[in-house]
């Protein structure tokens, strides 16, 4: 039998004959079971229709039984996430270490079930995770999820086994101690504190993320805390000088210590703080040291609040890149600092990013020899450097962290995460399932698919412990908004998969296969092929416009009735989709009248009233599209950014070609 697990076992061994599982019956739990029973009983029933008691029975043990009482399965490695599942002909029953374990062997037993209750295969699960932390981030800058959609997203997180979320409130959270920064609407403490306990029931720890410094554009956009601004009119970062900063700071980080007391990480964020030195009080504080003494002392300053309060501390780690290793070595070693690296589909890098610029070889600018296979994409624009061209110095720094036997045809490890490395501190990869690709309505499944197995690998090689999957709300704060979050799911379950255990790049037609069958209950994985044609879509360098939009509209169309699970997250896909195809319709509209524009005046006026009957039928789709996708969003997201959205991923375009139309036809 072919099982389609997601994410795949370490050990599984099939046995001959099978349990009869389906209808109804009674499961035995340990009495450590915690919140176990109910989850299963409640998904049982989604699953099969069949109505299971639970039963506490004696003794300590993570573990739960059906049929006769047979042995106890033994868990084969001390991990503490790892599970036995054993189903025999006349018993199923799982062991655990701990209660995430016991959960996760429901989580593979639910699986087991979607291939047929009745009969599920006499089999032997032993299992454990490779990667200790899974993490999802869950950014609230701009689409705020709705209370409801925060727990709705719980049991497909603890399905796909990811074991944390990163949640960035910013200012979608009502403090104590400053209230004025909640937007209207934002979450209260009494509001988050169950979310926390159902986060906690499904194995998902909540590690909150704290801005302590940079990216305090809601802070210092404002005119009482102006002051505070490092570099008068910017609002990036505040002024480690100021007492007012501190205040702000160490406030916040009290109050969500306060509000997650169990969170395994207190992220305090610190990326991309610009300008530190700037201002009168800090260059007399430096007295004339570099500005990184600024960076490296509040870092200290943080990290020891955390530690104070026996939380761990986790940091951006973009900064510490900058840092020259006498001011890396000055870093706290308690602290788990994690890199991001979104441009990478392989484990090859193309461009060494320094003095916040690409760097690609030389050697990458050659013409090859006839048609090379595979070539890395480069990601190279006016604006990149060349590596040769770097000082001596700079480059024999970097060359014992990037040097691999392809060099210079290959880059394989990401410079900031090598150097984070040397400096011995600790640390995690950050991927991008959601980044801020200007203009995206989606996000790039395939790549951030490839980018998170790319990073998953990445842990393993550099011992990480920590995978993060980053899924920005923004790019910035006054940046438009990114796709829509529930479009993350394939690369959720990428993250799980990879992080769990190790996933091929030649197996990704299995991972959709399992994810297909998963997710959406799906017989096959070509919902994988539309994501990838999906990114294919688009204007291409010449003007050449690649468009599977409609193919994948017809296809999402054909599969929509086979779907058995998530269908209004397959709906929300076909809907992006038909919202892709009307975008490039407002696309082409425009480059059609780019084309004719020179020759405006010998355009036949039959031609030209083609095309304003072309225009006027995209004007008009758009019209009904955006209400309508608003309304959908705000099923999960906020009235305003739920409104914001819908307007951002269509408006631009049409009023662009609303304003082209007015100049040619007056
Ligand atoms: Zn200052």
């Amino acid at each position: 039998m072919d099982l389609k697990l997601l994410p795949r076992p370490r050990r599984l061994d099939m046995r001959g004959g099978t349990f009869p599982a389906g209808g109804s019956g009674e499961i035995r739990f340990g009495s450590n079971a915690g919140a176990l029973p109910g989850i299963v009983t409640r998904e049982w029933r989604e699953e099969t229709g069949g109505q299971l008691s639970a039963k506490q029975v004696e003794g300590g043990e993570y573990f739960f039984s059906m049929g006769e009482e047979g042995p106890r399965p033994q868990v084969a490695d001390s991990d503490p996430e790892a599970y036995c599942l054993e189903v025999r002909t006349c018993e199923l029953a799982a062991s655990a270490n701990t209660y995430r374990g016991l959960l996760y062997a429901w989580q593979t037993l639910k699986q087991l079930l979607r291939h047929g209750a009745e009969e599920i295969p006499c089999l032997k699960i032993d299992d454990w995770p490779d990667l200790p932390w899974r993490v999802y981030h869950l950014d609230m800058k701009a689409t705020r999820r709705r209370l409801s959609n925060l727990h709705d997203i719980l049991p497909r997180l603890s399905e796909l086994k990811v074991n944390a979320v990163l949640a960035e409130y910013e200012d979608y959270i009502q403090l104590e101690r400053h209230p004025e920064f909640a937007v209207p609407g934002a979450l209260s403490k009494d509001e988050i504190r169950p979310w926390i306990k159902a986060a906690a029931d499904y194995g998902i720890a909540v590690i909150p993320l704290v801005q302590t410094l940079g990216h305090w554009q809601y802070i210092l956009g404002r005119p009482e805390y102006a002051h505070l601004q490092e570099k008068p009119g910017d609002t990036t970062s505040g002024c480690p000088s100021q007492p007012g900063t501190w205040t702000l700071a160490s406030d916040f980080l009290d109050e969500m210590m306060e509000l997650h007391p169990d969170a395994p990480f207190i992220h305090v964020g610190l990326d991309e703080v610009f300008h530190l030195g700037a201002c009168k009080l800090c260059r007399d504080a430096l007295k004339g040291r570099s500005p990184d003494h600024l960076f490296t002392d509040w870092l200290d300053r943080i990290c020891a609040r955390v530690l104070d309060r026996g939380f761990t501390p986790m940091a951006w780690g973009d900064m510490v890149k900058l840092l020259d290793k006498d001011m890396g070595k000055r870093l706290n070693r308690e602290a788990v600092y994690s890199d991001w690296g979104y441009t990478h589909d392989g484990g090859d890098h193309t461009s060494v990013r320094l003095h916040y610029k690409d760097h690609v070889s030389r050697q990458w600018l050659l013409r090859p020899e006839g048609r090379p296979p595979g070539v890395t994409p480069l990601y190279f624009t006016p604006d990149s450097g060349i590596f040769e061209d770097l000082p001596e110095d700079e480059r024999s720094r970097m060359r014992p962290l990037l040097d691999t036997d392809g060099y210079p045809g290959k880059l394989k490890m990401g410079y900031p995460l090598a150097w984070i490395k040397q400096l011995g501190l600790k640390r995690a990869i950050v991927t991008g399932i959601r980044v801020s690709y200007h203009g995206c309505i989606a996000p790039l499944f395939f790549h951030g698919q490839m980018n998170t197995r790319a990073g998953a690998e990445g842990c393993r090689e550099h011992g990480a412990r920590v995978l993060i999957g980053s899924s920005w709300a923004r790019g910035h704060s006054f940046a438009r908004i990114n796709a829509h979050p529930e479009l993350d799911w394939y690369g959720i379950a990428t993250l799980g998969d990879s992080g769990w255990a190790p996933l091929g790049e030649d197996e990704m037609r299995d991972f959709d296969a399992r994810f297909a069958f998963q997710f959406f209950g799906l017989e096959d994985g070509h919902i994988g092929d539309l994501y990838y044609l999906f990114e294919r879509s688009g204007p291409r360098a010449h003007d050449v416009m690649d468009d599977y939009t409609g193919y994948i509209e017809d296809e999402c169309g054909t599969m929509l009735p086979k779907v058995k699970r998530n269908m209004e997250l397959f709906r929300l896909f076909a809907e992006i989709a038909g919202l892709q195809a009307l975008r490039f319709r407002c696309q082409k509209a425009l480059l059609e009248m780019e084309y004719f524009y020179e020759a405006w005046s010998r355009v036949p006026e039959q031609f030209k009233a083609g095309m304003l009957a072309r225009i006027g039928d995209v004007e008009t789709e758009i019209d009904r599209l955006m209400p309508r996708l608003a309304e959908l969003y705000k099923s999960t997201l906020i009235d305003a950014d739920a409104e914001e959205l819908a307007a951002s991923q269509l408006r631009f375009w049409k009023d662009n070609m609303l304003a082209m139309k007015d100049r040619l036809w007056g």
